[in-house]
């Protein structure tokens, strides 16, 4: 499928503004206080003005009442551009997608109103002892009087820490089979009786430990039916998988951007390794997956706006499967054709006008503003962020993040990166890559 010129202005609108915003190191890092913290909520709060949060959500409960495919390329972009907070919207993007089929009108209301504002919802359904095999869940929700009672631990909680509510899955009844008495809860994070932690990983903090102690939620904070969480969970996920298919095309093409943009500028043995056929053949095999890769992933969301959500359960399996796999090679490559820069904490590069952020157009020109869209949805589009072109060519010359400042040691930097001269630009490198192999390992199935 190829997108529309309103779609396509949309994607050079969100690209601009990863570019404005963080596209240089020192921004980023700023933002992520030294890639401390995963989710900068000044970005979310931008993007919420923008009325970019929540663009495929139903108008009547505050939505931007766009189409998925809108979606996709929102996604795809913000992931591309390493946006701090996309992995938090994207989570309470998927939760939304639960709560719009089987909850209550307040909750619908509640969850879309504070996706659009840029705040953040989590889903708990994993536990220490059950991952995969979902079934197994043993935290319990106790039905007493008008309340739930929940006891038991859950793990892995992405964004938990700063969620508003979490989507809980508990066991009400344990004496059926283990599908059966499965309820879905919708849980304040700041109930009395819950504790969290930090999971640790190579991320910033993200994931966490969840425990329940005694957590007393009102009745009414069950989500569809009691006892038919897992029916309800497991009915109808397409649109959760194209989220994850989505982001992954959009961290695909950062992985291969970033990977050429190093290439571009490194030599070797007397000359540029861009030059290299073996290493072309790679990145032409890179880029071909993720092109076709991407044409499906749209043609499903496509097949989505068309209403046909329900009939897409093996075409949807197959994007998220594909697009995980294709994020996960490009990742896994990039790092290949970076050596050793690849490595979280590495070193630095010379600055020239080469990186994923320059583009210009056919009459050579870098891009320019964005003419009005005519759709009411595009409006909410806000593609006026298009015109920053003179941004995107100053910050085009490097693409450098995630490392730590303390890590370069100007004395042991190559001839390579000193040739930049005193205006070279000898910022910490890292590529999106490591972390992707890390995220899209477990994405796939
Ligand atoms: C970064 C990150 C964020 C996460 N965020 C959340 C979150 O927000 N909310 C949440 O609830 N959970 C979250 N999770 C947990 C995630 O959902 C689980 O990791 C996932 O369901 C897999 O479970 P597991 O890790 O326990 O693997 P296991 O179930 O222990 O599986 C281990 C291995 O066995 C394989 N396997 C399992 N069953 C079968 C089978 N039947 N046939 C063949 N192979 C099989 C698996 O593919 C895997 O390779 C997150 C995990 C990560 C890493």
């Amino acid at each position: 499928m190829h997108l529309d010129d309103d779609r396509v202005e949309f994607a050079h609108a969100i690209e601009a503004f990863c570019q404005r915003e963080y596209g240089t190191p020192a921004q980023w890092n700023e933002l992520t206080e030294n890639d401390t913290v995963a989710t900068n909520q000044v970005i979310l709060d931008k993007m919420a003005d923008l009325g970019w949060l929540g663009v495929s959500l139903p108008e009547e409960y505050g939505g931007g009442g766009a189409g998925f495919v809108d979606e996709c390329v929102f996604i795809e972009e913000a992931h591309r551009g390493l946006t701090p907070g996309i992995l938090a919207y994207t989570t309470g993007l998927t939760a939304a997608q639960t709560y719009l089929k089987w909850g209550s009108d307040e909750q619908k209301k509640t969850i879309v109103s504070n996706l659009v504002a840029g705040r953040t919802e989590a889903i708990a359904l994993s536990e220490p002892g059950t991952g995969s095999d979902l079934g197994a869940v043993r935290t319990k929700g106790v039905r007493d009087g008008d309340a739930y009672v929940i006891d038991g631990q859950k793990t892995w909680i992405s964004v938990a820490h700063i969620a508003e509510h979490m989507l809980v899955l508990v066991r009400e009844d344990a004496s059926g089979p283990k599908h059966d008495g499965l309820t879905l809860l919708m849980v304040p994070t700041d109930t009395p009786g819950i504790e969290m932690r930090e999971v640790r990983t190579m991320e910033a903090r993200t994931c966490n430990d969840v425990f329940f102690s005694q957590a007393r939620v009102p009745a009414s904070s069950v989500v569809g039916e009691a006892g038919q969480g897992w029916k309800q969970l497991m009915r109808g996920l397409s649109v959760e998988r194209m989220i994850i298919a989505a982001f992954s095309i959009g961290a695909a093409r950062r992985s291969v951007e970033d990977a050429i943009a190093y290439m571009q500028q490194r030599d070797a043995f007397g000359q540029s390794i861009s030059g290299f056929q073996a290493l072309r053949h790679r990145v032409a095999d890179l880029a071909t997956d993720i092109a076709v890769t991407r044409s499906f992933v749209y043609d499903v969301a496509q097949a989505i706006d068309e209403g046909r959500e329900d009939t897409l359960n093996r075409e949807s399996a197959m994007a998220k499967m594909r697009a995980t796999e294709v994020a996960k090679n490009a990742a896994l490559e990039a790092m290949q054709l970076m050596g050793v820069q690849a490595t979280p904490a590495s070193t630095a590069w010379s600055s020239r006008s080469v990186g994923p952020w320059r583009r210009r157009s056919s009459a050579g020109r870098t891009r320019s503003s964005a003419r009005s869209s005519p759709s009411r949805s595009s409006d909410r589009r806000r593609t006026h962020e298009c015109r920053r072109t003179s941004e995107v060519r100053r910050h085009c010359r490097i693409l450098q993040f995630r490392v730590r400042t303390k890590d370069v040691d100007s004395g042991s930097m190559s001839r390579t990166h000193r040739r930049g001269g005193p205006h070279a630009d000898h910022r910490p490198v890292h590529l999106a890559s490591r972390r992707h192999v890390y995220r899209y390992s477990h994405l796939g199935r």
